[in-house]
């Protein structure tokens, strides 16, 4: 089968790999009918040392069930099934406190000896604890929708919710990408009642309107600061939702939390130290946030994107195919694209 690869910066090649086959009774294969590229793919995109072998990648994939070994209860072939951006066995201790990424029995797409997601198939280890059968058709027009299941929509809902978003709150958001904008969807679902989005992208903070950003803040650093404090009569807001991962983007954040107010960050940290100083010590600021446990919430999310509540998947705005994978990478490092769907 053909399956994506990354040997390094800027280097991400189409090849063919061996076909997935059961190796444990608790592993299944999926044909991927849908995978896509992630904001933290472009993290090793910009930054990888070349490499001789190549690392298999992606981690959000949706796709038919092909084959189950004999401990997979509740999937058969012919299922159409979404798998969160780990595997997790969703029956550990950790698992059962929705810490689905420090699963005793879990791990990440693309480890040594386990498939990426953006690939024709995948061995699913766990397949019964990591997938979620999908009560729609291969030909559904939400397949978009239920594919960001596997990251950005309940990345950016465990981002609200360690924030503690509700009604009456005021919530920030800090970036205008995918997760950004997966974090406003997710704070007007919950119901806040002001979403201030930060970013300088027009396309993308437009979307964001339409998720339900009541206002866009396009300055950043100090100057966006300012500008968030003087919409909020000098407060800030009570939650402010990290949605990039660098120092910049947290210090932004702690700039316009509310005294008593919470940052959460589901960025992957590109940074080594916490800003935080005598202001967030000051003011009982908290940091909240982590890697998110999508698996956790998709049985959650998953009726609002079947009813079409929310349409998360508005945020993909180009289709390409699996061999067209370089290109898409390109796309969205260069910011020509927002997040690009591949369709093996
Ligand atoms: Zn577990």
């Amino acid at each position: 089968m053909r399956a994506t690869l990354l040997y390094g910066a800027g280097d991400v090649r189409v090849e063919e790999v061996p076909d997935p086959v059961l190796r444990e009774p608790t592993d299944a294969v999926v044909r991927v009918v849908y995978a896509c590229v992630c904001g933290s793919d472009l993290w090793p995109y910009g930054s990888l040392a070349a490499s001789e072998h190549g690392f298999r990648i992606g981690h959000e994939f949706l796709g038919v069930v092909e084959e189950v070994g004999s401990e997979v209860p509740g999937l058969a072939s012919g299922d159409l099934v979404v798998a969160p951006f780990m595997w997790a066995d969703n029956a550990c201790g950790y698992c059962a406190e929705g810490l689905h990424p420090s699963c005793r029995n879990g791990g990440f797409w693309g480890a040594p000896g386990v498939d990426g997601g953006q690939g024709e198939a995948v061995r699913v280890p766990q397949a019964r604890g990591t997938l979620v059968k999908l009560p729609v058709g291969e030909d559904s027009a939400l397949l978009p929708s239920l594919l960001t299941l596997s990251d950005v929509f309940p990345t950016g809902h465990h981002c609200a919710t360690t924030a503690g978003v509700g009604p009456r709150t005021s919530v920030t958001v800090i970036g205008d990408g995918a997760v950004g904008l997966s974090a406003v969807l997710a704070a007007a679902r919950l119901g806040a009642e002001r979403i201030i989005l930060m970013g300088r992208h027009e396309d993308r903070t437009d979307l964001g309107r339409d998720f339900g950003a009541t206002e866009v803040v396009a300055e950043r650093g100090a100057e966006g600061v300012a500008r968030v404090r003087s919409l909020t009569g000098g407060h800030g807001t009570h939650a402010v939702l990290e949605c990039v991962g660098t120092e910049q983007a947290l210090e932004t954040a702690f700039g316009v939390a509310r005294p008593g107010g919470t940052v959460s960050r589901v960025g992957m940290p590109q940074y080594a130290r916490l800003p935080l100083d005598a202001g967030a010590f000051r003011h009982n600021i908290r940091l909240v946030g982590g890697l998110a446990p999508a698996r956790a919430y998709i049985e959650e999310l998953l009726p609002d994107v079947l009813d079409g509540v929310v349409e998360p998947g508005r945020i993909f705005d180009r289709t390409l195919g699996l061999d067209e994978a370089p290109d898409a990478y390109r796309a969205m490092a260069d910011r020509e694209a927002l997040k690009i769907l591949l369709r093996p």
